[in-house]
């Protein structure tokens, strides 16, 4: 490399230096809006970049220039290239994790300025810019397979420019380790924004751009008939009217209410208020899921006339939205949180719902999941010819389709699902499936029959 080494342009808001700033995430706040958060996820991709273009440089035949961080303002000395970290409001992206990355020049000075409209687009860029040099994380423990002979920081006519074709892109994995950053780290570098053992390091993941989502199987938890009610009795034992009916008797099963009770319903409710609102300085969603048992839900009369289990899951859904967002209102909580319904037969809700959505039913805040545990993966999803495995998920979620127009989530189980696979990665058909899930998102495409 020639000249005088690389300059980093980098804001670091009130911190005395780009590193303090990098490593400053429990100092600010992440969900309110704060100038200061943008430092630290900004600086902590400065610092990235920096450390990686070291590492790439370490592993070529060139010799390493010096780095160094400056503010936008100040424009000390003349480097051979100067590398821009840039929010800018107007950005020209599809949606705010999108960047621009370009090569131009300033004068004498070769400049590539990474321009994005969000923080987390700033991180995106830079490294989809180191990707663009080489750099490969292909496991959290190992950075990169192969290193690149040489270098190439700048590149006449370079110009990138992109947005994730999905909102949210995560990655779930037991997390066997004591050290959650590392597949943090890892899902970030690899522009994910989702899941994870976020919630081990919530700081740590919202400087990275991840959403922290909170909850599971909670009618499990809340409707546990062996829970001592007032420190005394069992909560059977008190109350087994607000249990689920089947075969003539109130069960005593876990997490199966009874909702047309309406003391049962409000148990349930105000227990889930309750904890969301005690969890919600560290999440951004969380999962409304109800218990992972296998059953349909509660048979008797005044159940079955609301409709099948969807239909009474939504009712429970909307019932809840209200009153968390009374809870916002009333000042209780400092953001609003979105609540995630699951479509998933270990909890009974596959088949779509049979009457209209709830009046006023939230399609922002809410948004669906879907889990099909059971299907093959010798096939697409969406492959027809799949009769006896895939063709029921595939016909309920378009049916789902058609009624929720808020956001769904897709989830799956390569490798864990029901038949606890070896580690085979299921190249061909997960990019199938990402490639029908892509288009699955307009309407149209699920307008007509494949
Ligand atoms: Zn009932
Ligand atoms: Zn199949």
């Amino acid at each position: 490399m020639r000249g005088k080494g690389v300059e980093i342009v980098v804001s670091k808001g009130r911190f005395d230096t780009v590193e303090l700033a990098a490593c400053s995430e429990k100092s600010v706040k992440w969900f309110v809006p704060d100038t200061d958060a943008d430092a630290v996820t900004q600086c902590y991709g400065a610092l990235e970049l920096k450390t990686m273009l070291k590492e790439l440089f370490r592993h070529s035949t060139q010799k390493t220039p010096s780095i160094s961080f400056i503010e936008p303002s100040e424009e000390t000395r003349v480097p051979e290239l100067r590398i821009i970290l840039q929010r800018q409001k107007n950005v020209k992206v599809k949606n705010d994790e999108g960047y621009s990355i370009r090569a131009g020049k300033e004068g004498k000075i070769r400049t590539i300025t990474i321009t994005a409209g969000t923080r987390k687009g700033i991180l995106n860029g830079v490294y989809r810019y180191l990707e663009e040099l080489g750099m490969r994380w292909t496991s959290p423990e190992q950075p990169q397979a192969v290193w690149p002979e040489r270098v190439i920081l700048w590149k006449k006519g370079m110009h990138i420019h992109e947005s994730p074709c999905f909102e949210l892109r995560g990655y779930y994995g037991e997390n066997t380790c004591n050290t959650p950053e590392k597949p943090l780290a890892w899902m970030a570098r690899n522009r994910m924004n989702f899941g994870g053992p976020g919630l081990e390091r919530p700081e740590f993941a919202k400087k990275l751009g991840l959403l922290l989502v909170g909850g599971g199987h909670v009618f499990e938890k809340i409707f546990d008939p062996d829970r001592k009610i007032k420190g005394e009795k069992k909560l059977y034992d008190t109350r087994p009217e607000w249990f689920a009916f089947r075969n003539g008797k109130r069960e005593r099963a876990r997490g199966h209410v009874c909702i047309s009770n309406p003391d049962a319903m409000n148990f349930l409710l105000d227990n889930a208020v309750s904890i969301i609102v005690s969890e919600a300085k560290n999440i951004d969603a969380y999962r409304f899921w109800p218990p992972d048992v296998w059953h349909s839900w509660c048979e008797c009369k005044d159940c079955t006339r609301n409709g099948n289990d969807a239909d009474r899951y939504l009712c429970l859904v909307h019932e809840l939205r209200k009153r968390l967002d009374a809870e916002y209102e009333k000042g209780k909580i400092d953001h609003r949180i979105i609540l995630f319904f699951i479509i998933y037969e270990g909890s009974g809700i596959y088949p779509p719902p049979t009457r209209p959505f709830p009046r006023g039913f939230d399609m922002e805040m809410n948004q669906m999941e879907v889990w099909p545990i059971n299907r093959c993966y010798v096939h697409r999803q969406a492959d027809p010819q799949c009769r006896e495995f895939n063709k029921h998920y595939w016909d309920d979620m378009k049916c789902w389709l058609k009624v929720f127009k808020g956001k769904k989530i897709m989830g799956e189980y390569y490798n864990v699902s029901q038949y606890r696979d070896t580690a085979t990665v299921f190249s061909r058909v997960m990019f199938d499936d990402v490639r029908d899930y892509a288009e699955a998102q307009w309407e149209k495409a699920m307008g007509e029959e494949k």
